[in-house]
């Protein structure tokens, strides 16, 4: 028996099943686009068919073309059509947003409006708003959410997730609470992308509001319900509500599932519980990137960067593969251990494995390099870069700013501007830092009192601080401590020190010892403030403020940190402490040291004793200082690392006034850059200068 004739709505039928039939008998398998069976459906209703004349086929077939990429197909069949109902549109303007040109939608919208009888539908309007959403096309979008509230669209939740979709991409966040609010009773969708949404853009306050709403309207949760509530959770560091959430889970038994487990340990991670992370980890029956890269991230935040890249060779032995963000965490852990040749290494790994074009890893890449000192590598990864956020437009000023490079981290700001990119919070606070560098006092104070304001951005305490750190650095000390006693806002530690700092350096000691007991009354044990202020004693040789120092530091069982060093050659760290004599090469690097001292006091060279213990004699002094953990360091890389090589020393205080002055003269005689990383920020030494202009 012959099989009937195709009516023409079954040809519309099976056109449009066509993008989604089936190429092999896996039902398991994702549906195919089979593109071939389309075209020759399509020929075969050229050859029996007047085609043109059925809108119906015309649609279907345009909505083929469209599903399966061929955009110009579509558009040739829709422009010759004779006549065109909502389903012609609607399938053209879908198949242009798929196809990534947001602006044709748009365009055929307007066409289509000037019509005049047709009126648009849920899907068109769906589609319309995504497109702003897309090409950042606000005014448009506002329009478009108008007309959804007049033609009462809203109740279609297509429409209202597209606008809540496109709020949070302008961060509006008004608007998105005010399509959340315009719909009596709530959806879990809806919740659930509110939520994300606020969170994503930091607003805490709003997501527990839409939390409140859920719990009201006894809302369902699901497990992205439990997944952005923890996240929530994490962002507050809010342990009890955690917790909370957690026991629930634990009661609804849904705790084995790898998103929601990942969800506890990043929740924990990020409250400083790294024990409970561990354990929610330690209980997951399947382990996935997500969940292992939630572990590495959780023991990253809490300062345990060894370890988490401990975990990422555990979970390559488990035959995990790495994600983006899994690289990323890993380079934010080089570079807060300032480990140069571990983060080259993960560096062609990314490049091998294509992970270099992912904004996350462009971005911790900059921020690696800068942090370990090669910032001529962080320039070439933002060179590269295809697209660049906030985030890498920030790393690459502070990376500037901590180098001292501020003409450069000014440079890359205006740059930014130039490119539409909106400068944040954190991008002032690298400008300011880099004006103060630059002792650019007026910049400083318009950047400050006019850019920012105009900005929309509200100075926070780091950006008062620069201001501090702006003043003093211009030796305008009286100015500065007037500045920080009028402001009132919170103000701590960090910006007394700062002053403090500039006391030592401009070498005032009556307003020195002033601002020093301001911090010890905010900080008792603060180590550094009595190292500070002993060495401003020291330079104005005042002895007995020196000894009646250390007096009170014993009196309070305060100890002076060992100073150390760390330098990274070849595979390995070498750790040095004062007068080490512990390393095999020792009798090799004082033999260096000493030619090297010898060398540079022919040049000028002076040992700086003021800052040494005054009960010894002066010859000792000397000997003191030389043999001072980064003076060690700087010995070993120079016997062991080609000739021309930079140097890259690691110190966990500040580096003291003799060991700079050293290392200049040191950099002079050797041809070498010596970069060093202290406790406070770069100092890279190039020809007898230092990029900080002695100033730290
Ligand atoms: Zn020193
Ligand atoms: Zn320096």
């Amino acid at each position: 028996m012959r099989s009937p004739k195709p009516t023409s709505d079954g040809y519309s039928l099976l056109l449009k099943n066509a993008p989604f039939l089936f190429k092999s008998s896996n039902a398991s398998a994702p549906p195919q686009k089979n593109l071939k069976f389309g075209q020759l459906l399509h020929a075969h209703l050229i050859r029996t068919t007047q085609i043109h004349e059925n809108v119906f086929q015309t649609n279907s077939l345009i909505n083929l073309y469209a599903k399966c990429g061929r955009i110009s197909s579509a558009r040739r069949l829709f422009d010759e059509m004779p006549e065109r109902n909502i389903v012609s549109w609607s399938a053209l303007m879908a198949g242009y947003f798929h196809y990534g040109t947001a602006t044709e939608v748009l365009s055929l919208f307007v066409s289509m409006n000037d019509v005049g009888f047709l009126r648009p539908n849920e899907y068109i309007l769906a589609t319309v708003i995504s497109s702003c959403s897309d090409i950042r096309a606000f005014e448009e979008g506002k329009q478009c959410h108008a007309y959804v509230l007049k033609s009462g669209l809203i109740f279609h939740s297509y429409v209202r997730n597209a606008l809540i979709y496109m709020y949070r991409r302008f961060s509006d966040v008004d608007g998105a609470l005010s399509v959340f609010k315009a719909v009596p009773g709530v959806d879990l969708f809806s919740c659930n992308s509110m939520i994300y949404g606020f969170l994503e853009h930091g607003y805490f306050h709003e997501a527990l509001e839409v939390l409140g709403k859920m719990v009201n309207h006894l809302v369902y949760w699901d497990h992205v319900t439990y997944v952005t509530v923890l996240g929530l959770c994490g962002c507050l560091k809010d342990l009890k509500l955690g917790m909370q959430v957690h026991n629930q889970i634990l009661t609804r038994d849904m705790e084995w599932n790898v998103y929601v487990g990942s969800a506890i340990i990043d929740m924990y991670g990020k409250c400083g519980k790294i024990v409970s992370a561990r354990n929610a980890f330690d209980r997951l029956l399947v382990r996935n990137v997500v969940s292992w890269t939630a572990i590495m991230t959780a023991y990253f935040q809490n300062g345990s960067f060894e370890e988490a890249l401990n975990i990422f060779l555990d979970m390559q032995v488990d035959g995990v593969q790495p994600n983006e963000l899994t690289y990323a965490v890993m380079l934010n852990c080089c570079a807060s251990l300032a480990a140069l040749r571990h983060g080259d290494l993960l560096n062609a790994h990314v490049e091998k494995f294509g992970f270099k074009a992912h904004l996350v890893v462009g971005n911790a890449l900059i921020n690696m390099y800068s942090k370990s000192g090669s910032i001529d590598d962080a320039c070439k990864v933002f060179a590269s870069m295809l697209y660049r956020d906030v985030v890498s437009w920030n790393s690459m000023i502070s990376g500037y700013s901590r180098h001292g490079l501020g003409n450069e981290a000014l440079k890359v700001f205006q740059h930014m501007l130039t490119t539409g990119m909106v400068p944040n919070y954190i991008t002032f606070v690298g400008v300011l830092s880099a004006c103060a560098h630059l002792g650019l006092v007026n910049d400083g104070f318009y950047y400050f009192n006019h850019l920012m304001k105009e900005m929309g951005i509200r100075p926070g305490v780091e950006h008062y601080t620069c201001i501090v750190g702006l003043l003093s650095r211009a030796g305008l000390l009286d100015e500065a401590e007037n500045f920080i006693r009028s402001t009132p806002i919170q103000w701590d530690v960090v910006a007394w020190r700062t002053l403090l700092t500039a006391c030592q350096v401009h070498r005032n000691f009556g307003l020195g010892k002033k601002v020093a007991e301001v911090i010890l009354q905010l900080n008792p044990d603060d180590v550094g403030t009595y190292i500070l202020l002993s060495n401003i004693y020291a330079k104005v040789r005042r002895w007995d403020g020196v000894v009646r120092i250390r007096k009170l530091m014993r009196g309070r069982d305060i100890k002076k940190e060992p100073g150390v060093s760390w330098i990274q050659v070849r595979n390995s760290t070498h750790v040095f402490v004062s007068e080490d004599n512990k390393h095999p090469q020792w009798s090799q690097i004082y033999e260096k040291l000493a030619e090297l001292i010898a060398q540079i006091k022919l040049i000028g060279y002076v040992p700086d004793i003021a800052t040494v213990l005054h009960d010894v004699e002066d010859e000792q002094k000397e000997e003191y200082l030389q043999y001072h953990s980064e003076k060690l360091a700087i010995a070993f890389g120079l016997i062991n690392t080609p000739l021309g090589a930079p140097i890259h020393v690691i110190k966990n205080l500040r580096i003291c006034e003799d060991c700079h002055i050293a290392t200049k003269f040191i950099s002079d005689i050797t041809d070498r850059k010596i970069i060093i990383r202290d406790a406070n920020r770069f100092h890279c030494f190039e020809s007898g200068i230092c990029s900080c202009g002695d100033y730290w």
